[in-house]
């Protein structure tokens, strides 16, 4: 299936690892608790300007969504053309900690999508463009017993 193209991660920058491999990489703000996706270094709830680096994790749950059906404008660079083009999902994840993080989604069809279902963070491609295999983070249905049960 490889045929030598170079990997451009576009949101590489967005992800940090653990053990469990990929997860979102925020921020927190040290006097308020705020947290933020992508990274910042001042807080909108306080005003403050001590913010560390957080984990933000891999899971969460599916708070909304939608099926992207047309090739969306520029800056989009999938590379795909209005007749290659297919449609995605697309959809805010809230995560543990309350934070909604919008995302592409692994599923475009809505019968396979409810409000509220279990999400896992993956990393998947999604177009070429300048000779290069684009690449950024997604979320997929979780797959049942592969998460740890919260009761
Ligand atoms: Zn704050």
């Amino acid at each position: 299936m490889s045929d030598n193209l170079s990997v451009e991660h576009v949101t590489g920058h967005l992800l940090g690892r653990d053990g469990a491999g990929a997860v979102l990489l925020g921020s927190r703000c040290q006097s308020c608790g705020e947290y933020y996706f992508p990274k910042t270094d001042s807080c909108t709830r306080c005003c403050g300007t001590e913010l560390g680096d957080y984990a933000l994790g891999n899971e969460g749950v599916l708070w909304s969504w939608t099926v992207q059906g047309f090739l969306p404008k520029s800056p989009y660079n999938s590379g795909e053309s209005v007749e290659s083009f297919q449609p995605y999902g697309v959809g805010y994840i809230q995560l543990a900690c309350g934070l909604k993080v919008e995302s592409r989604l692994t599923c475009a069809d809505p019968q396979q999508l409810r409000i509220g279902m279990p999400m896992h963070l993956v990393e998947v491609d999604y177009g070429r463009n300048a000779g290069k295999q684009l690449r950024t983070f997604a979320f997929a249905p979780a797959v049942s017993g592969s998460a740890q049960e919260k009761q």
